[in-house]
């Protein structure tokens, strides 16, 4: 069976202090340690995010003839946002300890070569907002010695770092001001520590804006093709070809809730893993092989019933291999292009 790599989920979200259901199991999620050892998971991105508080007002959502367009949430108080953050890492730390052995928190590629060899399960820590950081970022440093390896500097939200895209279909990603003065400082020191930095969620002039101050590989986890569904989270023509170029790396999602698969504004429960499967076969042959990868955002949206939870990723994995893919291709696909990115970014 292929081991992969997975770009994006949040499951850190379904986890309680203490609890030892990822391992005892969790029927509610989509990605539980047994259900994922069975399907080949061998590591993936743990999201660190914070939800919009139950308080705040709702957005807001505008339908128009084609679609819709949702307003940004209101930006989260920095106090709210470290509470967050700190108690899903500390859930994130607990897993290793719960785990007696099975799971590992990955800080170097030798780590993330265990994971992929069977060793044991791989988490990443990744954070989806970087609402909770100080603007000197001194956190970030913090952070990054207890074994953060990953940022994504907005959710689609604002904060002092940018503005993240606000969903929207049919929509451009170009939808507001890219990133703050703070915001380019932040990319600056994640090239400098080897923190990874993910461009999803940014809105595309925050894109561009990372892509020109940053040396490394350019990665979206978690987006999908614009050109086949034009929703605002997904990449344009122009920005998958700059990802080629910087010898990136796409994490194709299954999210249906927003929609990001099919070409429709609404997300269809009933689409196919051919439809997964298209958005991956477009990024290979327009950039290649090596710059395409799977990004589920499992327990952050929904997924066609089609895939229905991790167990479902070897069933997409065999749609390809139908489509031709050989085993070399799958396995960058899978792990490969994902251990090669992360070694031209991280210091160890
Ligand atoms: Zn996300």
């Amino acid at each position: 069976m292929l081991r992969f790599i997975d770009g994006h989920h949040d499951t850190l979200l379904e986890l309680n202090d203490g609890s030892d259901a990822f391992f005892t199991g969790l029927p509610s999620a989509h990605l539980d340690f047994t259900r994922g050892k069975k399907a080949g998971f061998a590591a993936g991105f743990f999201a660190v995010f914070a939800p919009n508080p139950i308080s705040d007002p709702d957005p807001g959502i505008v339908h128009t003839e084609a679609g819709y367009m949702k307003s940004l949430p209101p930006i989260l108080s920095r106090e709210y946002a470290l509470a967050a953050t700190t108690r899903s890492m500390a859930r994130f730390f607990q897993l290793e300890e719960l785990s007696k052995g099975t799971f590992k928190t990955i800080r170097t590629i030798a780590d993330l070569k265990k994971a992929v060899d069977g060793d044991w399960m791989g988490g990443i820590l990744h954070m989806e907002g970087a609402e909770a950081l100080d603007n000197d970022l001194d956190l970030l440093y913090v952070f990054y010695k207890a074994g953060l390896r990953s940022i994504g500097p907005v959710w689609s939200r604002s904060n002092q770092f940018g503005e993240g895209v606000p969903y929207g279909y049919p929509s451009s990603p170009d939808t507001g001001p890219g990133l703050t003065p703070e915001g380019k400082e932040l990319v600056r020191k994640c090239s400098e520590l080897g923190i990874m930095v993910d461009l999803s969620h940014l809105n595309e002039r925050g894109f561009w804006d990372v892509a020109a101050i940053s040396d490394k590989p350019l990665v979206a986890t978690h987006a999908n093709v614009h050109r086949i569904c034009p929703v605002s989270r997904n990449l344009t023509d122009p920005q998958i070809d700059k990802i080629g170029q910087s010898a990136g790396l796409i994490g194709i999602t299954y999210s249906i809730d927003p929609n990001m698969v099919t070409p429709s504004a609404e997300g269809d429960p009933g689409a196919s893993l051919e439809d997964i499967a298209d958005h991956i076969d477009y990024v290979r042959n327009r950039i290649g092989v090596d710059h395409v990868a799977l990004g589920s955002d499992f327990d952050g949206t929904m997924v066609p019933d089609a895939m229905k939870d991790v167990t479902g990723v070897p069933m997409l994995l065999s749609v390809l291999e139908q489509r031709g893919w050989k085993k070399s291709e799958l396995e960058k696909l899978t792990y490969k292009n994902w251990i090669r990115v992360l070694e031209q970014t991280w210091k160890e």
